[in-house]
């Protein structure tokens, strides 16, 4: 884990956490007020962003399922890296945040399929503490499709 700010990070990294800032103001969070935007780059460069979406029953989908299902929806699936920024209606964050437990598990399913780390890029609002960082240590000794016996060649 590295703990750096917005002008520590490489060309990629900046790009995908912009990509993530502009998808946070499209949250609909009338429950939280809380704004997620998240950003994932497939191994072929593209880039798929998701924000929070909530509704009335608290079944909300988080940024970062949301940027993973629609990429899925379009027919990606492996990833390399993904960023993720929030800020509330009414702060902005002063701790990066960081994907929850759901978020993990389901980018830790990706990561497996794409037989790859992911790597992660975590932001306060306005970027003055960005930790770099991977889902295998967001996520140590995962629970993934192996631990089944699935095979995931099909999917691939
Ligand atoms: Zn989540």
């Amino acid at each position: 884990m590295i703990k750096t700010d917005y002008e520590g990070l490489n060309p990629e990294q900046k790009e995908l956490l912009e990509e993530a800032a502009k998808a946070m103001e499209t949250a609909y969070n009338p429950y939280s007020g809380f704004f997620v935007g998240a950003a994932l780059r497939t191994n072929d460069g593209r880039i798929f962003t998701g924000s929070n979406v909530e509704n009335a029953a608290h079944g909300s989908i988080c940024a970062e399922r949301s940027a993973i299902v629609r990429a899925n929806a379009e027919g990606f699936r492996h990833f390399t890296a993904f960023a993720v920024i929030a800020r509330s209606s009414e702060f902005d964050t002063t701790e990066a945040t960081a994907p929850c437990g759901a978020c993990r598990q389901m980018l830790f399913e990706f990561a497996q399929l794409g037989n790859t780390n992911l790597e992660a890029i975590l932001s306060t609002t306005k970027k003055d503490l960005v930790i770099l960082t991977s889902i295998e240590e967001l996520l140590p000794l995962g629970f993934g499709p192996g631990d089944l016996g699935i095979n995931l060649e099909k999917f691939r």
